[in-house]
């Protein structure tokens, strides 16, 4: 009933503050890579809450997890210990391959921690002078909607009116390393950025960048700090996207799919001398690692222990981009990304992205459209090559409609 529906959207719209431009549909069920509305129609998952739902839609394993922690014990506060903790971060650190671990809620979160982090070891490792340590990040980032993470954002929607800013930070182009070498000064303390942009509309830096970066980090004393909350956790192949370019970041920010879609959980993981900056009560967060969070959290380690969801999104992916390239001259112009991440950028002279995602909504697929012109397409790592096939058939058709 499309009375349902509305009435429920009119509700959102009166009551619910209007920071987002949702589609109009009102899911109500999900499992694995299947949403249902509260009319009882069927989508296919093609976003997967941008990458937060990696292991689909109410993974069993991670289910029983959070039930069994509920069963149990739910929150102490880090004022006491609690016996999950400690394994999440030990078990966590081994799937990265890093020595230690910060948990918190949220990728925004994460991404503060890190700055705080990074400034701190600058200040009392590099010796960088009080207040003037500087990080490099890139043009078109998202790493997250705090005061500060906005203060670097070029995006004028997300940071026009929300000054004033937190300085200490310089903008380079993405993909250019000899950019990030020449702005590198004495007060540097780090380079943030994403491996592969996401909100940007799934840009992939050139061939090289990440090894050159390393290099100018390497040889100015400057850290390396990888904001993978999007792309990290299977969603490119490997555990980091900057895995596929044999480089290794000195942090690495997670969130996401870290919580398999069911609660917040994020963290930082890197190197323990950076991350031993931090002293007990230099930094902290009431829920971060929570008993729940890191219940959930070992079940998504365990399930990444496997290399099931890397070797899916490695091979679907390959034919995820092989179809979706299909569609190049077809209302496409430009089909970017690696594994099952991609970025559709749809023809302004054919259709705008909102046109599209309504058609494919009509299709029986959910996705959605980026900065009006750009499909961003983030199936469950849980899908099949039949199901890639269907969408990417309903997209064919929607480019038609
Ligand atoms: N970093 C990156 C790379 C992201 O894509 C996002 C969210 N899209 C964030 C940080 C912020 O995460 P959250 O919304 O959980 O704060």
């Amino acid at each position: 009933d499309t009375a349902v529906t509305s009435s429920i959207i009119t509700l959102d719209e009166q009551w619910g503050a209007h920071n987002y431009h949702p589609l109009p549909v009102v899911i109500a069920e999900a499992e694995g890579s299947w949403v249902t509305d509260v009319e009882g129609n069927r989508y296919l998952d093609f976003l997967s809450g941008y990458s937060a739902l990696n292991f689909g839609h109410r993974h069993p394993d991670l289910v029983a997890a959070a039930h069994a922690q509920l069963d149990r014990l739910t929150l102490t506060s880090r004022a006491f210990h609690n016996d999950q903790f400690g394994a999440f971060c030990r078990e966590l650190a081994t799937l990265t391959g890093t020595e230690m671990v910060l948990t918190m809620n949220t990728g925004a979160e994460a991404v503060e921690s890190a700055i705080k982090v990074a400034r701190k070891w600058a200040y009392q490792v590099k010796g960088v002078a009080f207040d003037s340590a500087e990080i490099i990040v890139a043009t078109n980032n998202f790493h997250g909607r705090t005061t500060t993470i906005v203060s670097f954002s070029d995006d004028p929607v997300a940071h026009d009116n929300y000054g004033p800013f937190t300085p200490g930070f310089v903008t380079v182009p993405y993909g250019d390393a000899e950019a990030v070498r020449d702005a590198i000064g004495p007060n540097t303390a780090a380079v943030l950025m994403e491996p592969i942009q996401g909100e940007a509309g799934v840009i992939v830096p050139p061939d090289g960048f990440w090894r050159d970066v390393r290099q100018a980090c390497d040889d100015n004393d400057v850290l390396l700090i990888s904001d993978e909350v999007q792309s990290g956790l299977a969603r490119t192949g490997e555990i980091f996207a900057l895995d596929h370019e044999d480089v290794r970041a000195d942090l690495y920010t997670l969130g996401k799919a870290l919580g398999g879609g069911i609660i917040p959980v994020s963290a930082v993981v890197g190197r323990a001398d950076v991350l031993g900056v931090l002293t007990p009560g230099s930094h902290g967060s009431t829920f971060g690692g929570y008993p729940v969070a890191c219940a959930v959290g070992r079940a998504v380690v365990e399930l990444l222990s496997t290399g099931d969801f890397q070797k899916r999104s490695t091979d679907l992916g390959a034919h995820l981009h092989a179809r979706l390239g299909e569609l190049v001259g077809h209302g496409v112009v430009e089909v970017r990304g690696r594994g099952l991440w991609a970025g559709v950028d749809i023809d302004p002279a054919a259709k705008t992205g909102r046109e599209v995602s309504m058609a494919l909504r009509d299709q029986g697929v959910l996705c959605k459209e980026t900065h009006h012109r750009t499909l961003r397409i983030a199936p469950p790592l849980v899908i099949t090559r039949e199901e890639i096939d269907h969408a990417v058939d309903a997209l064919a058709a929607a480019l038609r409609a």
